[in-house]
C-alpha cells in the first residue's frame, strides 16, 4: 500500500516524502484511514511500530481545517514522560512543515512562562506530561472546552507511573463530543477499563503480539554472583564492539553507582532518570543521540520509547522487576532493522525474574559465560528483591548460592553453543584501550578536575528561587503520586519500605519517602557497600 491511498492531503504526503518513507507502516495503514474517518481508535502497538505517525499524519489533516483560539486548544496528546512529549512535537513540527498549526509543548522542568505565553497565542495541537498539564489548568492558563482530538499515548505506561489519576480528571474536562485515539503497547484488565470509560465503538487496531521481541536483537543472560556484576559489564562493554548502549538499572541509587564506575574505569558514560532536573536530561540525551556519550546508565522510566534507531548493545545491569520491561528495554536496540545485541546480567535470586521473563518471550535466553568470572547458579525459591544483602563483603571468599545452603534448582536448560566466552586478557587489553582512549579525548580542564568534588548531573541547579519551587512541587507531584497509585512506581520499587498502615489513603508525604542515600561522587563509589567501584 501506498501513503497516497490513505486519504492524506497533498501537503501532508510531501512532508512523509521529504522525511524520507515510502511505504506505510502496518499501524499507519490500519489507523490513519480511521483516524481520517473521525473514529475512536483503541491502538495496541509498541514504539518503534511508526505509531507516531499513525496518530500526526491524520491529525494534521484534520486540524489543517479550522484555527484555534487562544488558551483554547484544539487537541491534546497525553504522553507519559517529557522524552516522549518532545519526540511527539518533533514528529509534529516534521510532518507538517506545509501546515500552519500552533503547538505547544507543556513539560516539567521548563518555563511556566513560555508555555503560557504559547497557550494565548491559541494552539492548534498541545502535547503534554499529565502533572504540567494539570499545573497550567489549574492556574487558569488552559481551556479544555474546545478539544476535539484526544490522544492518550502509552497507556500502560501512564498506568505504571501512577498518572491513571490525573488522566481521568483531565479527560472529565473535556468535551463529550470528540475523537479519542487510545494507543497502548500492552492491555491489562486496568487498561482495557480505561479504553471502555474513554472510547466511544472504537476501532480496534493492534499490530503485533504486545510483549514480542523483535528478531533482530540477539539475546544473551549471564548469570553471575552479585559482586561481580560490574566487572562483567566492564569486560562485555570492551570485548563485545559496543558502538553504544543503554545500560539499565532497577534502582536510581544504582544508577549513580554504575555510572561513576563506568567513568572512573575510564569508559564515556552519561546517566538518565526521571529525578533530574529537564535540562540535564535533555542535554544528556542529545549527547548521546550525537556521540557524545557512548553508554547511558538509565532506568527504565527516563528511557522508555525513547527512539534512538542506531543503537548497538542494552545492558541490563540488573534483571527487570517486571518482564514487560525487559521486552521494552532490549527493544532500545535492534531498530530499524538494524541488528542489536542484548545482555542480561543476573544473579541467582533472579531465578524467578528470568522464568518469568522467559516465559513471556516464548523462549529461553541464551546463556553466557566470561572467562575468568565465576558463572553461578539461578535459584528459583529466593526472593530477588533481597538481591545483595548476603553478599560476601570485600575480602569474604565468594560463595555460591548452593554453598550458602540456598535450595537451588537447574537453570533451564539452553543450547549449549550458545555459551560465548571472553578471554580475560582480552578484556583487560580492551579496557585498557578505553581509558587511553578517553584520556586523549577528555578536555584537559575535566582531566585536572578535582574527582572529590560531588558530580552534579542528579541536583537540581538552583538558579534562583522559580526553579527550587519547581523543583519541590516536582518532589510532591511524586509523593502525591506514590499515594494515589495503588501499584508501585517501578524504578523505586527497591526504595520503598513496607506498607503503611493506618492513615488511609492521607499517607503524609514525608513518611513515603524513602531515605535518600548519601550523593556518592566517582572517589566516594570506592566505599560503597565495602565494595570496590
Ligand atoms: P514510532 O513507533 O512512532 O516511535 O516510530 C519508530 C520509528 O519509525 C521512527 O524513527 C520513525 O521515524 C520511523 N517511521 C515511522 N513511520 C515510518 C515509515 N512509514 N517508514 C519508515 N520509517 C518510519
Amino acid at each position: 500500500m501506498l501513503f497516497s491511498e490513505l486519504g492524506l492531503g497533498s501537503e501532508v504526503l510531501r512532508a512523509v516524502e521529504e522525511v524520507g518513507y515510502t511505504t506505510p507502516t502496518p499501524i499507519q495503514e490500519k489507523a490513519i484511514p480511521w483516524v481520517l474517518q473521525g473514529r475512536d481508535v483503541l491502538g495496541c502497538a509498541q514504539t518503534g511500530t511508526g505509531k507516531t505517525a499513525s496518530f500526526t499524519l491524520p491529525m494534521i489533516e484534520i486540524l489543517g481545517r479550522g484555527r484555534a483560539k487562544a488558551r483554547m486548544p484544539r487537541s491534546l496528546i497525553l504522553e507519559p514522560t517529557r522524552e516522549l512529549a518532545a519526540q511527539v512535537a518533533e514528529n509534529f513540527e516534521l510532518y507538517g512543515k506545509y501546515h500552519k498549526l500552533n503547538m505547544a509543548l507543556l513539560i516539567g522542568g521548563e518555563s511556566f512562562g513560555d508555555q503560557i505565553k504559547k497557550l494565548e497565542r491559541g494552539v492548534d495541537v498541545l502535547i503534554a506530561t499529565p502533572g504540567r498539564m494539570m499545573d497550567l489548568f489549574d492556574r487558569g492558563n488552559i481551556l479544555l472546552t474546545d478539544i476535539k482530538v484526544l490522544v492518550i499515548d502509552e497507556a500502560d505506561r501512564m498506568l505504571d507511573m501512577g498518572f491513571i489519576p490525573d488522566i481521568e480528571r483531565i479527560v472529565s474536562l473535556l468535551p463529550r463530543k470528540r475523537q479519542t485515539l487510545f494507543f497502548s503497547a500492552t492491555m491489562p484488565p486496568e487498561i482495557k477499563r480505561l479504553a471502555d470509560k474513554f472510547l466511544t465503538t472504537p476501532e480496534e487496531v493492534t499490530v503485533s503480539a504486545p510483549a514480542s521481541t523483535a528478531t533482530t536483537v540477539a539475546q544473551h543472560l549471564l548469570v553471575v554472583n552479585e559482586q561481580d556484576k560490574r566487572e562483567a559489564l566492564r569486560r562485555l562493554i570492551a570485548t563485545d564492539d559496543v558502538k553504544n548502549a543503554f545500560i539499565f538499572c532497577n534502582r536510581k541509587k544504582d544508577i549513580a553507582v554504575v555510572h561513576g564506575s563506568l567513568v572512573k574505569h575510564g569508559f564515556n558514560a552519561g546517566a538518565l532518570h526521571g529525578d533530574m532536573v529537564q535540562s540535564k536530561r535533555t542535554e544528556t540525551l542529545e549527547a548521546f543521540k550525537a556521540g557524545s556519550i557512548d553508554l547511558l546508565v538509565c532506568s527504565d522510566v527516563a528511557a522508555r520509547g525513547i527512539d534512538i534507531s542506531d543503537v548497538s548493545h542494552v545492558f541490563n545491569f540488573d534483571t527487570p522487576h517486571h518482564s514487560e520491561d525487559y521486552v521494552h528495554r532490549i527493544g532500545r536496540t535492534g531498530r530499524a532493522g538494524k541488528l542489536g545485541r542484548a545482555f542480561t546480567i543476573a544473579t541467582p535470586e533472579d531465578g524467578k525474574l528470568v522464568q518469568a521473563i522467559e516465559k513471556l518471550i516464548g523462549k529461553e535466553i541464551a546463556r553466557f559465560t566470561i572467562e575468568g568470572i565465576e558463572t553461578a547458579e539461578l535459584s528459583f525459591d529466593a526472593d530477588p528483591r533481597r538481591r545483595g544483602r548476603g553478599a560476601p563483603k570485600k575480602d569474604e571468599p565468594r560463595r555460591s548460592g548452593r554453598d550458602r545452603g540456598e535450595r537451588t534448582e537447574r537453570a533451564p536448560r539452553v543450547e549449549r553453543p550458545a555459551h560465548v566466552h571472553v578471554e580475560p586478557e582480552a578484556a583487560e587489553a580492551a579496557i585498557e584501550a578505553h581509558q587511553h582512549k578517553r584520556e586523549r579525548h577528555e578536555p584537559r580542564h575535566d582531566r585536572n578536575r578535582d574527582r572529590s568534588e560531588p558530580r552534579q548531573d542528579t541536583r537540581p541547579e538552583g538558579r534562583g528561587e522559580f526553579r527550587r519551587d519547581e523543583h519541590r512541587r516536582d518532589e510532591y507531584r511524586r509523593d502525591r503520586d506514590d499515594r494515589r497509585d495503588r501499584r508501585p512506581r517501578r524504578d523505586e520499587d527497591d526504595d520503598r519500605g513496607p506498607p503503611v498502615v493506618g492513615f488511609g489513603d492521607d499517607v503524609p508525604a514525608f513518611i513515603l519517602r524513602a531515605a535518600r542515600p548519601p550523593k556518592v561522587s566517582a572517589v566516594e563509589i570506592e566505599t560503597v557497600d565495602g565494595v570496590e567501584a
